[in-house]
């Protein structure tokens, strides 16, 4: 199904993509397999809701997002539970998920109230400027699988609240809680065509939806490549682009670090999700004096970790979403212990009993890394973690900003200077020193280098779905 204009419509091609539950392969629900013909319809159907929707009061749109936020915490259980079986993580977390976007509506409904215009004080007789923001139309956001509403509400809610309307097209293997998630923003009052679903393969609908002369703004999350290719089709027409791209999260352990503190953060950072997730930590550089007793403590630490196929009894991981995305991770294992890392835990395949049906990896340890080696260098996007030893903090530095990417980093040290010291050297949107807390809904979250353009979350991310207008005045 697609969700077009407040009601559920097949695609016209009549074709259907499965979508399977990854822990067993059974089958949940599916999803239409949408042609240019059905981008076409959605993004009409955003674009005469749009002419409405952007004139509408802000005070409304404040109102009908409290209330989408209210009905999703109402169905948290059930939106959850939906999220466990199209991607097979632990329902508690798909639960929080749910809660946790709620929250961002609220905070973006909260904010948009702060997003103001200017008035320069030019002082010309008779003359005036007015600097004015108006919502940048109709928006195509683009989501990956792995945290499906999550990444739809840092883009949609900042977009509705702003006036502008929305075409979602998530990810094939898991459309089944976007679509529940539009019905439930149609009965908590938005007008049809305001919030629309489409579904089908990105690479069959993605062309027509980024080039569609009706499409205003892209705000994609995903792979690198895949937002390449966007950003490029984008800027032929000028089309305004949010990209939220990979990441290879670098995290630096100096001689002073607690390891009771750093240990646990760095195993939720990079095992959580099954290691699906953008800003894990994909590599850790401990100073030498700490290494061998940071090495045996983590391994007893990822070692209790349990990996489940059934979701609603909570495992700690579970199965990755497809084969694709596990072959990255058992081919970094294998290419770094052919060139010399040791394999501290892990790195074989689960797939007998009841990991039989899905493509389930152990939490792995790699340790002695070098950066030769994919995993120091490639997004990994699964349970696989690299660790090596470094003398000087300067020499951390450089090997941590050796990467393409720049999404996130983590810097540990009981000197607070010298964490912030670290902090301000290293090339990635977000840092955290000496923990690793959530990311907060109120301070912008993105990437710097290859892991993207643009900010969500914060104030900026309410502007970035607006245009600014000035307006010069005679009288
Ligand atoms: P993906 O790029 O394969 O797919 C993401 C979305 O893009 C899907 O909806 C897909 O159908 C669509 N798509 C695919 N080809 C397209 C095309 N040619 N045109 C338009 N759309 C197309 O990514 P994935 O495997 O679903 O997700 C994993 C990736 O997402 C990882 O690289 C991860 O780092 C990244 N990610 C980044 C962030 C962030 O905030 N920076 C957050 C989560 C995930």
């Amino acid at each position: 199904m697609n969700f077009i204009n407040g009601t559920f419509q097949d695609a016209s091609t009549g074709q259907f993509i499965s979508v399977n539950n990854p822990c067993n392969g059974d089958v949940v629900g599916q999803c239409a397999r949408s042609n240019a013909e059905d981008v076409n319809l959605a993004l009409q159907s955003a674009r005469s809701a749009f002419l409405q929707w952007k004139k509408e009061p802000l005070a409304k749109r404040i109102a009908l997002q409290h209330r989408a936020a209210e009905l999703m915490r109402q169905h948290a259980e059930e939106l959850g539970k939906t999220l466990a079986l199209e991607l097979g993580r632990p329902f508690v977390a798909c639960k929080h998920e749910i809660t946790r976007s709620a929250e961002l509506l609220d905070f973006y409904a909260e904010e948009a109230l702060r997003v103001k215009g200017e008035l320069p004080l030019h002082n010309i007789e008779g003359e005036k400027a007015m600097v004015v923001r108006e919502p940048v139309g109709v928006v195509v956001a683009i989501t990956p699988f792995n945290y499906p509403i999550t990444l739809l509400v840092f883009k949609l809610g900042a977009a509705l609240v702003m006036g502008c309307t929305v075409v979602a097209k998530p990810s094939e293997e898991t459309p089944l809680s976007t679509l529940r998630l539009a019905e439930l923003f149609i009965e908590a009052g938005y007008p049809p065509g305001v919030f629309n679903v489409i579904n089908g393969y990105g690479h069959e609908i993605g062309d027509a939806l980024v080039q569609h002369p009706l499409t205003s703004k892209v705000a994609f999350t995903g792979g690198t490549n895949t937002g390449r290719h966007i950003a490029s089709l984008a800027a032929a027409q000028f089309k305004r682009i949010t990209l939220e791209l990979g990441g290879q999260s670098p995290a630096i352990l100096c001689a002073d670090t607690d390891l009771d503190v750093a240990i646990p953060a760095l195993v939720k950072h990079a095992f959580a999700n099954s290691g699906q997730f953008c800003y894990r930590v994909n590599r850790v550089y401990v100073h030498h004096s700490l290494y061998p007793d940071f090495l045996e403590k983590l391994k007893s630490k990822v070692e209790k970790l349990e990996v489940g196929a059934d979701p609603f009894r909570n495992p700690d991981m579970g199965p990755l979403i497809n084969e694709k995305i596990f072959r990255n991770s058992e081919n970094q294992v294998a290419d770094a212990v052919a060139k010399g890392a040791r394999l501290l835990t892990g790195g074989q395949r689960l797939g007998t009993d009841v990991y039989a049906q899905g493509w389930f990896f152990p939490p792995t340890v790699l340790a002695d890394t070098t950066h030769d080696m994919k995993i120091m260098s490639e997004e990994t996007f699964g349970p696989v973690l690299g660790v090596m030893p470094f003398d000087q903090n300067a020499e951390a530095i450089q090997w941590a900003n050796a990467s393409d990417y720049g999404l996130a980093a983590y810097v540990f040290s009981a000197q607070l200077g010298t964490g912030l010291r670290l902090a301000e050297q290293l090339e990635a949107g977000s840092v955290w020193v000496n923990n690793i807390h959530r990311s907060n809904q109120d301070a912008p979250f993105g990437g710097m280098k290859a892991s993207g353009m643009g900010r969500e979350k914060g104030h900026q991310g309410l502007e970035a779905y607006t245009e600014l207008k000035t307006i010069y005045l005679s009288y």
